[in-house]
């Protein structure tokens, strides 16, 4: 590109974190390209969108080869949550290694920067805490997590071969757990889960006695720090871990939700899924030093906007 505006790939755009950076690249005046097959994303995510002509929807499967002219690809295509994606598992691992072989190819043939969102799964369940990037993880390879899990690591290989043997530019991010607006109501996700289900006056399921751990990220915050890795210098590749510290046993978030929602919902405890990490926090000195990023919003901000989207969806 020469003139005019960037032109920005996001595979995945349809989705959850797709349509808040899609939103975000048109607000800094990218011409977007939203490749989505709509298995787990929907239009209703980008409606607002599509009267821009600076944004585009092209229905389109990752795992085959894509040729258009960008500048930059976001790579953000695959089923996120453990229902999503252990619906159809080989379908997993095809869109995070034959996704990642597409988007590579077709980074290395228009000489774009490509950024590839990987995840803290791939630190299976850690034995190291809070979870720093070289912790190499501890994955279980034949487990029902695992066409997620290996995948995105199998991705980041991917990346990093072809940054040693083509000279591609490229920024991996190991994204922990997010939350926000547009999340589906149905995917599962333990803070979409627990929202539906206090406003709806539904008990809270709490898997296992509730004493695992996760760390909670607003979306926005996380988009900032996309955004700042992007923009970095060729010298900076990643990983980098993009997520909030702020750590919490699932219980807690349970009580909390709640409380807020001002729901008379009780708990049942249903059990703990194969494989479900003890916990997890990410250790973010890194993305302070590299890129001057920390999350600005509090859980109970974040949680306050997510509680305000999913009731005015319920009574719509
Ligand atoms: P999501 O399910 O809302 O979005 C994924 C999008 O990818 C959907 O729009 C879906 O239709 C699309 N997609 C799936 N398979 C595809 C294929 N073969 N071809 C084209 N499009 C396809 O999930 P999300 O939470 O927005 O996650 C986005 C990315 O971030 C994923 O790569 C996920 O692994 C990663 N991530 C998310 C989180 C999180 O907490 N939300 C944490 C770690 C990593
Ligand atoms: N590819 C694509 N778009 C492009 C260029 C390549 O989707 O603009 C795909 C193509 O399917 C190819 C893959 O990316 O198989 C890997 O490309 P690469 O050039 O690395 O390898 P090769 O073409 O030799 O398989
Ligand atoms: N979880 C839960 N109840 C639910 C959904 C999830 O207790 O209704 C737990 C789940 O077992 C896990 C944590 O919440 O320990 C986070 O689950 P999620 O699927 O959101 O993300 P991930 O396990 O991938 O971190």
């Amino acid at each position: 590109m020469k003139y005019g505006r960037k032109r920005v790939l996001v595979t995945g755009g349809a989705g959850f974190l797709g349509s808040h950076l899609c939103e975000r690249l048109l607000d800094d005046g990218c011409d977007v390209l939203c490749a989505d097959n709509l298995f787990t994303g929907t239009k209703d995510n980008i409606a607002h969108l599509l009267g821009n002509p600076y944004f585009e929807l092209m229905r389109h499967d990752v795992t085959f080869p894509l040729y258009v002219e960008v500048d930059e690809i976001y790579n953000l295509a695959c089923p996120a949550s453990p229902v999503h994606y252990q619906r159809d598992p080989v379908q997993t691992t095809k869109t995070s290694v034959h996704g990642a072989i597409n988007m590579l190819g077709l980074a290395k043939r228009v000489g774009a920067k490509i950024f590839q969102a990987s995840t803290s799964e791939v630190y299976g369940d850690p034995e190291v805490h809070p979870q720093t990037e070289n912790y190499r993880g501890s994955v279980n390879p034949i487990g029902p997590r695992a066409c997620y899990d290996e995948g995105k690591r199998c991705a980041e290989t991917l990346f990093f071969d072809y940054w040693r043997q083509h000279g591609l530019r490229i920024k991996v991010a190991r994204i922990f757990n997010t939350y926000g607006p547009r999340m589906h109501p149905d995917d599962g996700r333990v803070v979409s889960n627990f929202i539906v289900q206090a406003l709806e006056g539904r008990p809270i399921t709490l898997y296992g006695d509730g004493s695992q751990t996760r760390s909670f990220c607003f979306v926005d915050d996380l988009i900032e720090g996309f955004l700042r890795l992007m923009a970095t210098g060729d010298d900076v590749t990643g990983p980098i871990n993009i997520g909030n510290p702020r750590e919490m046993t699932v219980r807690e978030l349970a009580e909390m939700v709640v409380a807020m929602v001002g729901s008379k919902s009780g708990i049942v405890f249903q059990p703990l899924p194969a494989d479900d990490p003890l916990q997890r926090r990410p250790d973010i000195t890194l993305a302070k030093e590299t890129l001057g990023w920390t999350p600005k919003v509090t859980l109970e901000e974040g949680l306050e906007r997510t509680i305000a989207y999913f009731r005015a969806r319920m009574q719509a």
